[in-house]
């Protein structure tokens, strides 16, 4: 008998921005997997499991809980931010796609959470507010070379950026390197907004013009928001600035 899995984004930190679905489904759940930080935000009652792990163990998570729910439990995966962006849902999607053909009864559905560039955006305006993408700067997964590839066509198509992952001990020079390239190919005064640990106690919103952007600005819980040359800043006496890309933003 086949169980269910449910991917679950828990938002970025903070308990009013988990939404009441993400609470029912963690309510419903018996073995709860993910990075121990993660499981650690959950309030499980002493009939739920947690099957906490490290960071980097994305796959073999995935496998496990799928074992788990093939053999009829009722099996939740969490993730910060939203499960579908640079999280779990994309690895168990992965894992039942290489997986034996049991894992594909499995039920499986995935619980949407905000996503930590729209924390972030939140906090400062509206600087997604016309086209954007989201750029991992990891390279765990993908070569450097790609991302560099990647940074500059989106510079040249006008689009705003949001980075996740930004740097890490492994790669303490690539965010540098990410905004050289992109001095490169945009005007040192396009607004880029460092929000870190958006939702915590300890959150923090810096902005910047690009051409003082420094990796120094930039840890592990932050997602930096680079700006288009539409974005837009209003300074405001007495409260921090607002930034926003306007619905005409684009020229070609
Ligand atoms: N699934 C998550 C992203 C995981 S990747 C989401 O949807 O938000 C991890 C990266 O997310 C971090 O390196 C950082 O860039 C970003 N991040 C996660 N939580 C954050 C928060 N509360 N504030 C700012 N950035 C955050």
């Amino acid at each position: 008998m086949s169980g269910s899995l449910t991917v679950i984004g828990l938002g970025p930190g903070n308990a009013a921005q988990v939404t009441p679905e993400a609470l029912a489904a963690i309510e419903a759940g018996e073995d709860f997997f993910g990075y121990g930080p993660y499981v650690d935000r959950l309030n499980l009652r002493d009939d739920q499991r947690r099957h906490a792990s490290d960071n980097r163990e994305e796959i073999s998570r995935a496998e496990a809980a799928l074992m788990l729910a093939a053999k009829g439990g009722r099996v939740c995966v969490v993730s910060g931010g939203d499960a579908g962006v640079f999280a779990m849902a994309a690895a168990v999607c992965e894992a039942i796609e290489a997986g034996p053909a049991e894992w594909r009864e499995i039920h499986f559905s995935v619980v949407p959470g905000i996503t930590a560039m729209l924390a972030v955006a939140a906090r400062v305006g509206a600087p997604l507010g016309h086209d954007f993408c989201a750029i991992s700067l990891s390279d765990n997964l993908k070569p450097w070379e790609l991302i560099e590839k990647r940074l500059i066509a989106a510079a040249e198509a006008g689009f705003v950026m949001a980075f996740y992952n930004p740097v890490s001990k492994a790669r303490p020079h690539q965010l540098s390197r990410a905004f050289d390239v992109l001095r490169a190919h945009l005007p040192g005064s396009v607004t880029v907004v460092f929000g870190r640990a958006a939702g915590r106690p300890d959150e923090r919103m810096r902005i910047e013009p690009l051409s003082n952007a420094h990796s120094d600005m930039a840890d592990m819980a932050t997602c930096i928001i680079v700006g288009s040359t539409e974005t837009r800043l209003i300074e405001r006496p007495g409260q921090a600035p607002l930034v926003y890309s306007p619905r005409s933003a684009g020229k070609i």
